[in-house]
């Protein structure tokens, strides 16, 4: 399989799965027309996955469901929040659906959505955790992480930016709650905490364009894994540009005395 991010932030998500026989949407909530460009190069898609009903995450599908013929799947609650249609496909929180040769882990996030879920893509020889949007880490989020060879990890926030900035008190409590986002310090103390010897690289998700950086990100969470003994590459995700391509060959891990 091979994973690309398609844009990432509160402006909208979306990845690109393909595998040997088909192409999966995971979310919809970049525009329709990168979508449709994007498409271009690949096999028709066959089915759209979403992690939960926010608009960033979901704004595009009708748009792609007007072009192309795509089984809906979610959990009862978010395909419920968007207006379940016939032929759509309850994957409920907790549960491994196959699609062709890879399968797909439902992992329930704590977030202010219906039922809201990050995944766990597995393949013959590949695993990649993809959790964006939640406001604390539960033990089947660290789990997933921990069995991944690519991690990518919600970071949506600095704290002192979050503080400082102009957002309302409300607004702030809400990101902040366990609802809401993962400050980049929570991105990086999941890490630390679930982080293995295989990981092979760290991308970073759904930065706040008004409370984060790029480079607070990325060295935040590098800096506690280094503290920590883990030389893992992390790279943050951009809002409104295509990734690299997962798999790609990162370096090899550096072994440090923390890994004995
Ligand atoms: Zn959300
Ligand atoms: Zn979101």
């Amino acid at each position: 399989m091979k994973l690309t991010s398609l844009g990432s932030g509160s402006s909208g998500n979306a990845f690109l799965l393909q595998t040997d026989e088909q192409t999966i949407l995971l979310d919809c909530g970049v525009g329709a027309r990168t979508i449709q460009k994007v498409l271009l190069g690949c096999t028709a898609p066959s089915t759209v996955i979403l992690s939960h009903e926010h608009s960033d995450h979901v704004k595009s599908l009708k748009s792609v469901l007007r072009r192309h013929a795509c089984e809906v799947v979610a959990t009862p609650g978010t395909l419920g929040a968007i207006g379940h249609e016939a032929g759509w496909r309850n994957a409920q929180t907790g549960s491994r659906l196959d699609f062709g040769s890879v399968s797909i882990s439902f992992v329930g996030v704590s977030h202010d959505a219906a039922e809201p879920c990050g995944f766990l893509l597995e393949s013959a020889d590949l695993r990649i955790a993809i959790v964006t949007d939640l406001g604390v880490v539960n033990t089947d989020v660290l789990d997933a992480i921990s069995a991944a060879d690519f991690v990518v990890l919600e970071s949506n926030y600095d704290e002192g930016m979050l503080r400082s900035s102009h957002y309302p008190a409300h607004l702030k409590r809400r990101i902040r709650s366990e609802v809401g986002h993962l400050s980049n310090e929570d991105c990086a103390a999941a890490l630390v905490h679930s982080l293995t010897s295989k990981t092979r690289a760290v991308w970073l998700s759904h930065l706040s364009h008004n409370n984060n950086t790029p480079v607070a990100a990325v060295a935040t969470v590098r800096e506690a894994l280094l503290a920590s003994g883990e030389d893992v590459p992390v790279t943050a995700l951009a809002r409104f540009d295509t990734s690299q391509i997962l798999p790609y060959s990162a370096p090899p891990r550096q072994v440090s005395l923390f890994d004995v």
